[in-house]
């Protein structure tokens, strides 16, 4: 699948998830946070490969370390959790381990690291958009795998 298409999933789950979170918390700032998340999540898998999701995950990651350096929070479990969050996938081949669910699960986790630098949540709040959002980039790909 194309970018776009990885995009525009993202932004249709992203939208209903976000809906489905406002529902459940009442909270405006989560549910604009969930459909953040499910966009970016649905785009990570295709860090695996030169991509237009890669750039643009990239750029997106490195401002957030940048913040987190002006911040001089760098040092922080936020600051890793962001250099491993952009450099990991590079250790894999296109559609390897980057397009499992058991992945998706983990990098989810190292997503809540890196918000939780800045932003008190709970972790679920994170995670269940997080694997959302890479579950329809792995369903667009047709490439499910445990
Ligand atoms: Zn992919």
């Amino acid at each position: 699948m194309k970018f776009k298409e990885h995009l525009i999933g993202g932004i249709v789950s992203g939208i209903l998830t976000s809906i489905g979170m406002y529902l459940y918390t009442k909270d405006i700032e989560l549910s604009i946070i969930s459909i953040l998340i499910v966009i970016i999540m649905a785009l990570y898998p295709d860090m695996d490969i030169a991509s237009k999701s890669k750039r643009y995950v990239s750029i997106l990651s490195s401002i957030f370390l940048i913040f987190l350096i002006y911040n001089n929070n760098i040092y922080s479990y936020a600051g890793y959790a962001t250099l491993i969050f952009i450099l990991l996938p590079n250790l894999f081949k296109h559609r390897g381990l980057t397009h499992t669910i058991k992945f998706g699960v983990f990098i989810s986790y190292i997503l809540y690291y890196m918000i939780n630098g800045y932003y008190t949540i709970n972790v679920i709040y994170v995670m269940i958009p997080a694997i959302i959002g890479y579950i329809t980039h792995l369903i667009l790909d047709k490439h499910i795998k445990l």
